[in-house]
């Protein structure tokens, strides 16, 4: 058995969760390649290469890889797909962009979002908005899986590294898509999918404006900020911040939800959260079902005291 791992690589560097990946194939077993890619990648390949367990790292260097496009990337793992029994990577907008592109190609069937692995093709993974967890058996040659990374821990890094590299190109020239720009919201606050603390706001902040009182306090806790879809899409807050079954899924020790009702495709990003708290002026609404500790208050009200007793600790 031999697993490629699609690592995801962000501005030059591999994402963190590409350990919680690695985890998920050593659970599965056999040899662990990563496949990585982008421009400069020299600090990217040694990165890969100091983490335990990996034999191989397989590297598309080049300025068309700078961004990262399923329709440039596809060829080359298909190309090296059969020389796998699995080929992972994680549910990220980029594994979930990539991976269902190259099993079509590759004509096998895709796992999508598994949280826990049973057997080399038998896993667990969540439906219909997280309300089920079901057990999947995966008969394709090639077992190809987006992997849920909150429910496998990181595999730790060693040195000296002793993991090879090989270079790897296409003579496929992708005429379909082209990167044109991106647009990110620049924040020097942890990263949503690995923060310890996350604190998010949903419709009940009102406005864009009052937003800030989650950054304020998401600043005193050392947090990241989430959002529900509907702050997003009211322009309240930036949509990479969305937490939920079309945004992050997260699982932090702490997870703050104000003003924020509870829809399952939002409890289907966090539920998993070590300990969930909620403020919510409605005694009724179904995100105090997944809380730990809830609070009936008007956030504009109860927020500004916390902040202060923060501020006075
Ligand atoms: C296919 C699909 C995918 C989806 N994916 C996602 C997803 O990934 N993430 C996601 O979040 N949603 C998702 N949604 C949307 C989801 O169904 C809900 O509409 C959304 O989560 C609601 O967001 P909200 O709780 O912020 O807003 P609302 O439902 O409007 O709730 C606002 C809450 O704020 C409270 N409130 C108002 N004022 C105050 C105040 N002053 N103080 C305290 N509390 C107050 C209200 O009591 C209310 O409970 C998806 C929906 C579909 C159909």
């Amino acid at each position: 058995m031999a697993t490629l791992i699609i690592a995801d690589c962000e501005n030059n560097q591999l994402a963190p969760t590409t350990g919680s990946v690695i985890s998920a194939a050593q659970e599965i077993g056999g040899d662990i390649d990563l496949f990585v890619s982008g421009h400069d990648t020299n600090d990217i390949v040694s990165n890969a290469q100091s983490i335990a367990g990996v034999r191989k790292v397989w590297v598309a260097e080049g300025e068309e890889y700078a961004h990262p496009l399923a329709e440039s990337l596809t060829p080359l793992v298909v190309n090296l797909a059969p020389q796998y029994t699995h080929i992972l990577a994680s549910a990220s907008t980029f594994g979930k962009n990539l991976l269902p592109r190259i099993a079509a190609v590759l004509d096998m069937a895709v796992v999508s979002d598994v949280c826990k692995i049973i057997a080399p093709h038998v896993y667990e993974r969540y439906c219909y908005a997280g309300n089920i967890l079901a057990t999947v058996k995966n008969h394709s040659a090639i077992q190809v899986l987006t992997i849920r990374t909150t429910a496998f821990s990181h595999a730790e890094k060693k040195a000296p590294s002793s993991a090879s590299t090989e270079s790897i190109s296409s003579d496929s020239i992708n005429e379909q898509s082209r990167f044109m720009g991106i647009e990110t919201h620049q924040s020097d606050r942890p990263d949503l999918t690995i923060a310890n603390t996350v604190i998010a706001g949903g419709r009940g902040l009102g406005s864009k404006e009052n937003f800030s009182i989650i950054e304020t306090l998401a600043h005193k806790l050392n947090a990241a900020i989430g959002a529900s879809r509907a702050a997003v899409d009211a322009g309240y807050a930036p949509n990479d911040w969305q937490v939920g079954q079309t945004g992050k899924v997260v699982a932090p020790k702490l997870y703050i939800a104000i003003g924020i009702s509870g829809a399952i495709q939002h409890t289907a990003g966090m539920k998993d959260s070590q300990v969930i708290v909620a403020i919510n002026k409605d005694a009724d609404a179904p995100i105090f079902q997944a809380a730990d500790y809830g609070l009936v208050a008007d956030l504009f009200k109860v927020l500004p005291q916390f902040i202060e007793l923060l501020a006075a600790r």
